[in-house]
């Protein structure tokens, strides 16, 4: 049986990357399904390296293929910062996403606007530990000073698509699976997959 291990805990991300896999006929799992508990550190200096070694570390332990996701967003006014460290951006310890979009936006008081910004991600998928293949997304947008919508996760609500004029949590699910970052890594990963599991 064709089987992939979605190797992140972020339950947001996990969501996303479920259903955008969704056609593929391949059983998807999570960490939580085979009761892996692993917590990897991201302390590479690219989005590709904490992928490759989120993905190898969950494929060692697991025995599965494994895609792991590493992304960010950049905000042009803050010199491409939170970018590496988006998921840890804040000044205090315990930070919820929240606090971490209430912290950027206190970065960014007094700086003209518009807050140019990008979400980017990278895919890993280990085959094994010697055979990890990536593929790339990126989605642009502006950052906005007061929060919209409910939906998503991390910086959605501040992160406008000027296009629709509507934010990140403001699409319902297929919406953003249309056109985020992460939608688009997937969309480039998804030939990988097909020739990895013959499908
Ligand atoms: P990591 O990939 O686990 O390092 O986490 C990346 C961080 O970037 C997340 O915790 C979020 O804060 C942020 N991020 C990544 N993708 C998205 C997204 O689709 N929406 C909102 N925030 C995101």
């Amino acid at each position: 049986m064709n089987k992939l291990l979605i190797a992140t805990n972020n339950k947001g991300k996990g969501k996303e990357i479920r259903a955008l896999l969704d056609d593929l006929k391949i059983e998807l799992v999570t960490p939580a399904d085979i009761h892996l508990n692993l917590d990897v550190s991201e302390d590479g200096r690219t989005y590709a390296e904490n992928a490759a070694k989120k993905a190898i570390a969950f494929r060692r332990a697991s025995g599965l293929v494994s895609l792991a996701d590493d992304s960010g967003l950049e905000v042009d006014a803050l010199d491409g910062a939170p970018g590496l460290f988006s998921a840890r951006y804040s000044s205090k310890p315990g930070a919820s996403d929240s606090d971490r979009r209430a912290f950027l936006l206190q970065n960014l008081r007094g700086k003209p606007r518009p807050w140019l910004a990008r979400f980017r991600a990278t895919i890993a998928i280990a085959v094994s530990e010697n055979d990890v293949r990536p593929a790339e997304g990126e989605c642009t947008g502006e950052i906005i000073p007061e929060e919209r919508g409910a939906g998503g996760f991390g910086y959605d609500p501040i992160f406008l698509i000027p296009e629709l004029n509507r934010t990140m949590a403001e699409l319902e699910m297929d919406e953003k699976n249309r056109l985020s970052h992460r939608a688009r890594a997937i969309l480039n990963a998804k030939p990988i997959l097909a020739k990895i599991f013959d499908l």
